[in-house]
């Protein structure tokens, strides 16, 4: 590895569907980091938002790090909704990794591993560069095809940061490409793709024909303004030490985290690149930011990952640790002891712990509500009343996922408003838990492998 390269990371695109949390935007707090009672998507559960929140300062104004926090409460109290109010808070510069711990037992990597590119993937590394600038008119070049003649006109600044790492065009204050390499002169023609983004130079040599047939109509060209590259300009780039690992570590460099394939990362990569981020450090280059890594499901982790937990919390980079768990005294994977939520002793020592308490009626009722409303869904008001009821006697998910598919129902029937007889239809349909263990216990004998007590009695 001769160079750290940092230049081909890139932010991606996600199609928005909409998801379990997708209508969760904060933790709802304000100012003063007083939870209100029903803000940006987030109902009740306010002491444990506001442990959230202090957290969450805690992380913006004092670069702590090595703090690790447990959500503890029972299913459906909103101990996932909280992690991601707080992603949604810490803004984009703040990295903020997930994983559920038993996703480490299905990867083809090794947990270890798996577990360490998740802490890398929550410690960012803001680095800072000094660019060179031309500013000026952009000369916009237009072709028509055929090509006839070129009319100029001026249609706003252009902007090119030239730095070690990457050339950055603004047109209009508006990012235009960040990851082309190409060095641009002033006097240059180069080419935007108006769909992708994509900026090709095409110098001073340029033919309105030839380039124009080269690089087709969704172009435009502009040509660069002329002006000395001298200008110099601060320029900071945002990444996490796992993009620069992986960069660094592949000949396919960033496309592997577009496909998530990572595979093992050498250590020495990691090394090699550890010391050079403290190299920029110690030169004022760069500052490490600490963010946070989030592990639903704990009590899945077994006792080689909670070692690794406790020593990885000691290293001075460590982001904030989240884990989450609906266990209560349990036994420790991969030991005969057990301990509560099923995590060791040692490790629970280390962590503040949040819990969360049931809903009320009430508070199920304003869920129901922002939920219709992310989903857009329009409900009558009986059917919502009914709703909260089921939500009462079944459980928050389930009355959730009614919400969908009495949509569905209604639809079926032509409505327009889901009233009370399509959640009655859907409520027939789809049991809840305790329904269905209902069933089984009724029903029991005549399924595969049942084993009831009166069994087991009768074979002692
Ligand atoms: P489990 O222990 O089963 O993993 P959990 O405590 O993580 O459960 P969530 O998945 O966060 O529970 O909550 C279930 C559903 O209810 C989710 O769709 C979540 O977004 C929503 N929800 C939970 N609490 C709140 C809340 N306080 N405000 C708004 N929505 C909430």
């Amino acid at each position: 590895m001769a160079e750290i390269k940092l230049s081909d990371s890139r932010d991606l695109t996600r199609i928005e569907r909409i998801g379990a949390h997708s209508h969760i935007r904060g933790l709802g707090l304000d100012s003063s980091l007083e939870p209100r009672s029903v803000s940006d998507g987030m109902v009740g559960q306010l002491p444990a938002r506001k442990a959230a929140g202090l957290l969450l300062h805690m992380i913006k104004s004092s670069n702590v790090s090595g703090r690790a926090v447990l959500l503890a409460g029972q299913p459906g109290t909103g101990k996932t909704a909280i992690a991601m109010g707080m992603a949604k808070s810490l803004g984009a510069d703040t990295p903020f990794a997930s994983l559920s711990a038993s996703e480490l037992f299905s990867l083809d990597i090794s947990k270890t591993e798996a577990l360490t590119q998740a802490f890398r993937r929550a410690i960012g590394v803001r680095i800072k560069e000094e660019a060179e600038v031309i500013e000026g008119e952009v000369v916009e070049v237009q072709v028509d095809r055929p090509a006839t003649a070129g009319v100029a006109a001026k249609t706003g600044k252009l902007t090119l940061k030239t730095t070690e790492m990457e050339t950055v065009y603004e047109l209009g204050g508006k990012m235009i490409e960040a990851l082309g390499k190409a060095k641009v002169q002033s006097g240059d023609v180069i080419a935007i793709d108006k769909v992708s983004g994509k900026v090709t130079k095409l110098g001073r040599s340029f033919s309105r024909s030839r380039d124009y047939d080269a690089v087709g109509s969704q172009t435009r060209f502009v040509q660069c303004p002329d002006g000395e590259l001298q200008k110099r300009k601060e320029v900071v780039h945002c990444v996490t030490l796992h993009e620069i690992d992986v960069i660094n570590s592949r000949t396919q460099g960033f496309l592997a985290l577009f496909t998530g394939d990572t595979g093992e990362i050498r250590s020495e990569v990691r090394e090699q690149i550890d010391t050079k981020v403290a190299e920029w450090r110690e030169e004022g280059k760069a500052e490490i930011v600490p963010g946070v890594l989030f592990i639903d499901e704990v009590h899945m982790l077994d006792i080689e990952c909670f070692s690794f937990l406790n020593r990885a919390l000691e290293n001075e980079m460590a982001p904030i640790l989240v884990v989450a768990t609906n266990r209560g005294i349990t036994t420790i994977r991969g030991t005969n002891y057990k301990s509560p939520h099923g995590i060791p002793i040692d490790l629970l020592d280390r962590l503040l712990i949040i819990t969360t308490q049931p809903y009320s009626e009430h508070e199920i009722r304003q869920i129901i509500d922002i939920r219709c409303q992310e989903e857009d869904v329009e409900m009558a008001e009986e059917a919502k009343l009914l709703l909260t009821k089921i939500g009462v006697d079944t459980s928050l998910r389930y009355a959730i996922h009614i919400i969908t598919a009495s949509a569905l129902a209604c639809q079926k029937r032509k409505g327009k408003i889901v009233e009370s007889e399509d959640i009655r239809r859907v409520y027939e349909l789809f049991l809840d838990v305790k329904r269905s263990t209902q069933y089984l216990m009724e029903y029991q004998s005549q399924y595969m492998f049942s084993e009831t007590e009166d069994a087991d009695e009768e074979a002692n």
